[in-house]
């Protein structure tokens, strides 16, 4: 898809790997100046160097989600870096620990997962809404798994997925009028780390998985940053409030 982002400054958080290094690759190749944000410093280099090497602009900037004081460095940084932000995805996310079920899942893993998940994307939407005084797109990571529930993914992640969802319709609604859409995107599931650690490992749950998707086959992160590349864009205009599914089928 062509869209051309000349100009804008877009911000990735959770950028070091899978479907948040795609996007901030695809976001880079479309014009955009890009903040590659991530706790791993490594990896997020490694984004930035293939984005520079393509003759693209972007650096990288470290952050954890899970520290209030820390993403308001991160935006303030990249306001100082690129000046105010225009698209900002917020793609952090843990998975906990799958197959456990609810009344013996870990109160520590799920205080981590909610506080990753879905309290890290209240903290980035607290500090990046006010630097969007040109107006922009906020793109926030849910997933099937929050629009509905199966014994795999556990009660956290669940509860998180779902929980960014009525966030982002809230926050929709309070910024429409600040030139601000803020769109979820829900990926079934997609080739990654998150993925492989959680039901691709093993062949029988991996078989099991797939037939969940009736197109056959899981998605890609690529498929993943071309949705992204679209709610980000203008052509998606007059889309805001929207749970953008991208599932092979597997919540029809
Ligand atoms: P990855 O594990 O490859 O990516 C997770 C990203 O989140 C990494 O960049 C990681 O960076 C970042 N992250 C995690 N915790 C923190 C933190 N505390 N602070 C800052 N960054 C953090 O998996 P995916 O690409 O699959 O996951 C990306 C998103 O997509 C997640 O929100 C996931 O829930 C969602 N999703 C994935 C699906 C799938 O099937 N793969 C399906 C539906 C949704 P670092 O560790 O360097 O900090």
């Amino acid at each position: 898809m062509a869209a051309d982002l000349q100009g804008k400054h877009a911000l990735v958080v959770g950028a070091s790997s899978g479907i948040g290094s795609a996007i901030a690759l695809q976001l880079a190749h479309s014009g955009a100046s890009v903040v590659v944000a991530a706790r791993r410093k490594e990896e997020a280099e490694a984004v930035v160097a293939e984005i520079c090497a393509s003759g693209g602009s972007a650096s990288y900037l470290p952050v954890d989600v899970g520290n209030t004081a820390a993403v308001q460095s991160l935006i303030e940084a990249a306001v100082a870096a690129y000046g105010p932000l225009h698209i900002a995805v917020n793609n952090a996310g843990i998975e906990g620990t799958p197959f456990v079920p609810t009344a013996d899942y870990d109160e520590t893993v799920f205080d981590a997962v909610i506080d990753t998940n879905l309290k890290g994307v209240w903290r980035c939407m607290k500090y990046e809404i006010p630097q969007m005084v040109e107006g922009g797109v906020i793109i926030n990571m849910s997933s099937i798994a929050g629009l509905g529930a199966n014994e795999m993914m556990g009660c956290a992640y669940t509860a998180s997925k779902h929980a960014i969802i009525g966030m982002t319709k809230t926050a929709a609604r309070e910024y429409a009028d600040k030139g601000i859409r803020v769109n979820a995107i829900c990926p079934g599931v997609i080739t990654t780390d998150i993925a492989k650690r959680s039901f691709l490992q093993d062949k029988s749950v991996a078989r099991k998985v797939l037939k969940m998707h009736p197109l056959g086959r899981f998605g890609t992160a690529q498929e993943v940053a071309d949705a992204v590349l679209w709610l980000g864009s203008d052509q998606s205009a007059f889309m805001t409030g929207h749970a953008l599914v991208l599932d092979g089928g597997a919540s029809c």
